[in-house]
Formats: structure tokens, C-alpha cells, sequence
């Protein structure tokens, strides 16, 4: 089994955005700005924070933070969300979710849908839903995408015809990715807490996706012989050591290609942040 690291698939991204950044920065444009909007001090939300950040300075991305506090008043903040969000240097605008109270459907309701580069508002996710090409898609689903195809290209094939499975139905990952395969002509299955035969559905794949949140979930009976394993899965294990939703030890050899975690498609999202953040400054060009 060959895993495939996240950072291969990034590097080859962000060499493509700081080509093209470069170009608008030698023909003195606006550089492309995200604002990263976070509530309270998670921290989870902290680390994709910095991580989100070393990524756009290494894209040559322009970042705000906009940071409030954990109690802050709901009317307070949606007037200072309004104001990034009709800020004309701002091109994209990450809201770390959960956001407390009952702001995240306030702010999914209210982001203009050119800034939303992580898909949280339902119009960018009807676009993606009728196929449209000029929308933006949830960053994870897009890297597990991009990290598909980049295994896919190594052995000559694509994604069409090939038998996906993906553990996981959450409207951030398992969802949109379902949307995304079918796009390119993938014949997609989507599981989830009460598939009958989680086994039986995965080993069938020639691609399996875990997108579950389940520790060590997928064993050596989940997978076909050959096939490509893609861990979204962030989790903790016993020994509090992070792991993903596959376990790679109990799979062994059977699989051909698997991303690892760390180290897997988390590597790979935030370049995707950036590029859709750059792809917002070309709408607003
Ligand atoms: P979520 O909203 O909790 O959804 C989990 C999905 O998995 C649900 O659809 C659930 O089914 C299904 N599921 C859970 N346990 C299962 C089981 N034992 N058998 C079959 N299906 C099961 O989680 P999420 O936000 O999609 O995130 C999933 C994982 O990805 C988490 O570990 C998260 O930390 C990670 N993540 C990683 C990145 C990254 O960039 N690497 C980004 C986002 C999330 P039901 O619908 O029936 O409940």
C-alpha cells in the first residue's frame, strides 16, 4: 500500500495560486483578502485558524482575522459580520462553525454568496447540487476530490465509471463530495449510522471515503482488494494520539493507495481555501 501524503497534493496547488497571484501582484492589482471569522477561543477553531493562515502567506493571500468573544451579543456581531461582508477588499470570508447561539444560520442566511469560499450558504450549495461550475464547493469535499484525482492520474485512470463509497452524509463533507463524484461520473454510495451493512457497501468500492468521525472505523473487511482509501476522519484515540477513520494497520496491503492522519486531505483543505479565495478575487475583478 502506497499512502499518499496531503502535502504532495498541496504543493502542486499552491504552486499553480502563487503563480497567479504573482501575476496580479507584477500588474499592480489588489492582492486577494479572506477574513477569517471565529467566536470564543475552540481550540480547534485556533489551530485551523493558524494553520489557514500560514497557508495564505505562503499563497501570497492577503488575511484579516475577526475574532469576537465567546459572549458576545448576537446583534453585535452580525453588525460586524455585515461589515466584512460588504467590504470591497475582502474576496472571501471562513466562518469557523459551530458558531454559538443561533448565529450559524444567521450567518449561512446572510454571506454574500461570491465571498462564501467554504459553501455555508444553501445557495451555493443548490448551485453545487444543479452542477453549476461557478459556485463554491465545501473546501474538504474539494480536496478529497483533488486527492482523488491526483492518485487516480497516477495510474492512468479517472473517476469515471469508478464505484465510490462514502461513510459519512454531513452537509460539510460527505454530502457535497457525494455531488462532486457524480459530477464526474462516478457511481456513488452514501453511508451512514443506519446502513445495514456498512461492511458489505464498502467493500464493494473501488474508492472508499471516511467522512464518520469514528476512530479506526474501516477495518480489513471494509476494503476491496486494490482499492484507494481517502481518511477524512480528525480523531482522538485512547493514548490521545489524532487518528483517522481508517485503520491503516488492520487494512494492511489490501488497498492499493490510502492518505494518512495526520498528515492526509486536513493537508490538503487549506490550500483549497486558498484557491477559492483567489477564485473569488477573479469574480471580483
Ligand atoms: P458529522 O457532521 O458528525 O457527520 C458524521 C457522519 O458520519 C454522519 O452522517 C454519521 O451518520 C456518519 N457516521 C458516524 N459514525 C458512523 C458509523 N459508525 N457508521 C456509519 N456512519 C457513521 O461529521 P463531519 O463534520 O462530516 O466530519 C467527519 C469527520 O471529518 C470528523 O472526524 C471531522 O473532524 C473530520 N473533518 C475533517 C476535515 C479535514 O479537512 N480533514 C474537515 C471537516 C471535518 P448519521 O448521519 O446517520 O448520524
Amino acid at each position: 500500500m502506497e499512502l499518499i501524503y496531503g502535502k504532495d497534493v498541496a504543493d502542486i496547488l499552491t504552486k499553480e495560486i502563487v503563480y497567479k497571484v504573482s501575476a496580479l501582484a507584477r500588474e499592480n492589482k489588489r492582492l486577494p483578502k479572506l477574513a477569517i471569522v471565529r467566536v470564543g477561543e475552540k481550540p480547534g477553531d485556533i489551530s485551523y485558524e493558524k494553520s489557514a493562515i500560514k497557508c495564505m502567506e505562503k499563497c501570497g493571500i492577503e488575511h484579516v482575522e475577526c475574532t469576537f468573544s465567546e459572549d458576545v451579543d448576537k446583534g453585535v456581531f452580525l453588525s460586524g459580520f455585515k461589515k466584512i461582508n460588504v467590504d470591497k477588499n475582502i474576496d472571501g470570508i471562513l466562518v469557523l462553525r459551530p458558531l454559538p447561539k443561533d448565529m450559524d444560520e444567521a450567518v449561512a442566511g446572510k454571506i454574500a454568496p461570491d465571498k462564501d469560499v467554504d459553501c455555508i450558504s444553501h445557495y451555493n450549495m443548490g448551485k453545487l447540487l444543479a452542477g453549476e461550475k461557478d459556485c463554491f464547493a465545501p473546501c474538504t469535499a474539494l480536496a478529497v476530490e483533488k486527492t482523488l484525482k491526483y492518485i487516480l492520474d497516477k495510474k492512468g485512470e479517472s473517476l469515471r465509471g469508478k464505484k465510490v463509497t462514502i461513510v459519512g452524509r454531513s452537509t460539510v463533507v460527505g454530502k457535497p463530495l457525494s455531488l462532486l463524484l457524480t459530477g464526474d461520473d462516478a457511481t456513488v454510495t452514501l453511508c451512514h449510522t443506519k446502513t445495514v451493512n456498512l461492511a458489505r457497501e464498502c467493500a464493494a468500492a473501488d474508492i472508499l471515503v471516511a467522512a464518520a468521525g469514528s476512530a479506526k472505523l474501516i477495518k480489513e473487511e471494509h476494503v476491496k482488494e486494490g482499492a484507494i482509501l481517502t481518511d477524512v476522519g480528525v480523531n482522538m484515540d485512547e493514548n490521545g494520539k489524532l487518528v483517522g477513520d481508517i485503520d491503516l494497520f488492520d487494512v494492511g496491503d489490501k488497498a492499493l493507495f490510502a492518505t494518512p492522519v495526520p498528515k492526509g486531505i486536513g493537508a490538503v483543505t487549506t490550500t483549497i481555501l486558498a484557491m477559492q479565495v483567489l477564485k473569488a478575487r477573479m469574480m471580483h475583478e
